[in-house]
């Protein structure tokens, strides 16, 4: 059975339609990006992965387990187990690193006698363990995305969403993120990511469900392939080691 399944859903917000029966299914260890332009239903679609918004109608299942229909009471348990890169959800700029990843794990009722090994290990995968003590306004505009990937990796979740995880970051911050995320799908994480940044996401040849208007416009498997931007890409991999 696939990880995530989408089966005829719509969404409706009072006055329009941000998503119009859309089905689609996603397996794990999948690396997927969501495109479209701003306003095409992106982030509706994460949320409701996230039940941060209800369906209007059709079914989601995440590993087995009905979000449409799924009551209050089990949302925390299903949210645990998601990573969650969201721009909503900011670093707190008057707690160091350490503490917002920590009220992170302490929110998500991750907290366990081995929370700071845990949050200097998460750190050491987005290589910053050294920032723990520094402050938000201390770090670069990279080094602070990476921080987010960090916050939503301290969970250990099987299942990484990031929405528009480049947006404001310059280029060579963004392929180092991207890279990141790669990383993590290599060790079998399954990666979500809404994107209205059409180059980086054909460049790294991932499966790529369009949006338009709340439609699903298209679903490639693996974006076409592109030598020239392939090596690019090498060469950035050689650069950085
Ligand atoms: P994207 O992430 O692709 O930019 P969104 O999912 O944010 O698109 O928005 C899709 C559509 O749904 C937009 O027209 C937006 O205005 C509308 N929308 C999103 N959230 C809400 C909300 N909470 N209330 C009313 N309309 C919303």
């Amino acid at each position: 059975m696939a990880q995530i399944i989408f089966d005829h859903v719509t969404k409706k917000f009072k006055n329009e339609t941000a998503l119009h029966d859309i089905s689609f299914e996603i397996d794990k260890g999948e690396f997927v990006f969501f495109i479209g332009k701003s306003g095409a239903g992106k982030s509706t679609l994460l949320n409701l992965i996230m039940k941060q918004e209800e369906v209007t109608s059709g079914k989601i299942t995440v590993e087995g387990r009905r979000v449409d229909t799924m009551t209050r009471n089990k949302v925390p348990e299903h949210r645990r187990r998601l990573g969650i890169m969201s721009p909503e959800v900011g670093l707190l700029k008057d707690r160091s690193v350490y503490d917002n990843i920590k009220l992170a794990l302490l929110a998500t009722e991750n907290a366990d006698d081995r929370m700071r090994e845990k949050i200097i290990k998460v750190l050491g995968l987005v290589g910053l363990a050294k920032k723990y003590k520094s402050y938000p306004d201390e770090l670069s505009g990279g080094e602070q995305a990476r921080i987010l990937l960090a916050r939503a990796l301290s969970v250990q979740p099987e299942i990484l969403i990031a929405d528009e995880p480049t947006a404001n970051l310059d280029p060579d911050s963004a392929w180092d993120l991207m890279q990141l995320l790669e990383e993590l799908n290599y060790r079998g994480m399954t990666i979500l990511v809404a994107s209205h940044a059409r180059g980086l996401v054909t460049i790294m040849k991932r499966r790529c469900i369009t949006l338009i208007a709340g439609r699903m416009a298209a679903d490639e498997k693996r974006s076409i392939y592109n030598q020239k931007s392939m090596d690019i890409f090498a060469e950035r991999r050689i650069l950085k080691n």
